[in-house]
């Protein structure tokens, strides 16, 4: 890589400072569908060669963005309509920095378009006049990117609490929408999550999506952490109802080997983005306006990185076939800690573990534990970050602190599982015992 680094330098007079490619260049050089089996980086690292530089940095880095998102949308099993290449697709995938942005986008988008629908109604009404009807849903367990969209985006953002799973269902949503609207506002998106921050708990997509039609709602699924695990297509039960999802976005950056920042995001139409994105400036005209994917009107900078090119890697090098077996070796070290964790009465496992996540605390006195459980879970937490062995990060779930235990290395072993669980509980020894005296 060094040596083909100085080469270009040495060489880049013998280069065209235009590329010379028609739009689409870029799809008929490689394969539609991912590998499944694995690929030499050697071959990988050729392609760089034979697939990119025809294209210098731009048409290559969008054409290639548009069939690595195309590639990862079929690798978790998502409709035709949210890939750029299914015939009459009006979506694809975009690649964004954060989740954050994603949603945030995604609440533009619905914006834009609750605007437009309000003002066909009420003509008379200006946009910010409208903006101040808006409400936005997520659930309690929504992470906080979620309000935050909703405080930049200036609309009303309600959360709406979740059942004993911590899953969003339907009817609480319909009960919340009636309600708003009963006092004249206008209900225009709901953040579903696949995968909460908390605890891994999934919102009921099959139950929420045709409300979210029959109401015009904007649907957009966080599926910041878990998105990676419906590469295995045991573990895409959850996307039942993505039928009904306008915009759906993950972090491959989390759990799937790819360097952040990196952010997968797929829209089922991308014109209300060029709605609520669209400028067109002279200086930012050129031959294939109109005839190739613009991502500008995808996002809310202009620029872009070319991150596409580290999914393309990580996915051929690994193959779908080496994703899955990273993705199935976390949730079977996930179900080892919690295994451990219930075999010592000291600790509860707060909520049901879903792939790779366990929570956990120490119990209170009503749980037959010795004291304080959120108190000791705590002073637990604190003492393993400050040894500087292992890290976790807590949550509250229904105002109980709890542990956040989870595997996403590729690196991490069951003796490093076993070593983490050793000290946990040494540790609590420790602090049962100060708290005690
Ligand atoms: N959504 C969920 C469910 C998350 O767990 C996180 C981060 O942990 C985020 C969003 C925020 O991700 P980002 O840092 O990419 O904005």
């Amino acid at each position: 890589m060094v040596d083909w680094i100085a080469d270009y330098l040495e060489n880049i007079r013998d280069r065209r400072v235009f590329p010379d490619v028609k739009p689409g260049y870029l799809r008929r050089l490689v394969p539609d569908s991912a590998p499944f089996e694995p690929e030499p980086w050697e071959d990988i690292f050729a392609d760089v060669e034979r697939v990119v530089m025809p294209g210098a940095s731009s048409p290559a880095c969008t054409e290639l963005e548009a069939v690595v998102m195309d590639w990862l949308g079929k690798m978790i099993g998502l409709p035709d309509d949210f890939l750029h290449s299914a015939s009459g697709s009006k979506g694809g995938g975009v690649i964004q920095t954060t989740a954050s942005e994603a949603t945030f986008v995604a609440l533009l988008a619905g914006r834009t378009e609750a605007i437009r629908r309000y003002q066909k109604l009420c003509p008379d009404l200006e946009d910010a006049e409208v903006n101040s009807r808006l409400v936005a849903y997520c659930s309690d367990q929504a992470h906080s990117s979620v309000e935050k969209a909703g405080l930049i985006g200036l609309v009303k953002m309600r959360y709406i609490e979740s059942d004993e799973n911590l899953s969003l269902r339907g009817d609480k949503l319909r009960q919340a929408i009636a309600k708003d609207r009963e006092n004249g506002l206008v209900p225009f998106y709901l953040c579903a999550t696949l995968g909460t921050t908390g605890a891994c708990s999934f919102d009921n997509l099959k139950e929420l999506g045709p409300i979210c039609r029959e109401e015009r709602l904007w649907l957009h699924v966080d599926a910041a952490y878990a998105g990676t695990a419906f590469i295995c297509p045991e573990f895409r039960g959850w996307l039942a109802g993505v039928e009904y999802v306008d915009s759906i976005a993950f972090n491959p950056s989390k759990w799937m080997m790819v360097h952040f920042d990196c952010t997968a995001m797929w829209v089922r139409n991308s014109g209300a983005l060029h709605r609520t994105f669209n400028v067109d400036p002279l200086y930012l005209q050129h031959e294939n306006s109109g005839l190739a994917i613009d991502y500008m009107h995808w996002q809310i900078p202009l620029s872009k990185r070319f991150r596409a090119l580290k999914l393309w890697f990580v996915i051929r090098n690994f193959g779908v076939k080496g994703l899955q077996k990273h993705i199935r070796e976390g949730v079977r070290l996930a179900k080892e800690f919690e295994h451990m964790v219930r075999s010592d009465k000291r600790f509860i496992v707060a909520a049901q573990r879903h792939l790779g996540l366990v929570v956990f605390r120490l119990a209170g006195e009503q749980e037959g534990g010795v004291c304080d459980g959120d108190a000791a879970t705590e002073i637990l937490l604190k003492r393993l970050n400050a040894g500087g062995k292992m890290h976790a990060v807590p949550a509250s779930l229904r105002g109980r602190y709890v542990i956040r235990f989870t595997v996403t290395s590729q690196r991490t072993t069951i003796e490093d599982i076993k070593e983490d669980w050793d000290l946990i509980r040494r540790t609590a020894t420790v602090v049962l015992n100060e708290m005690e005296e």
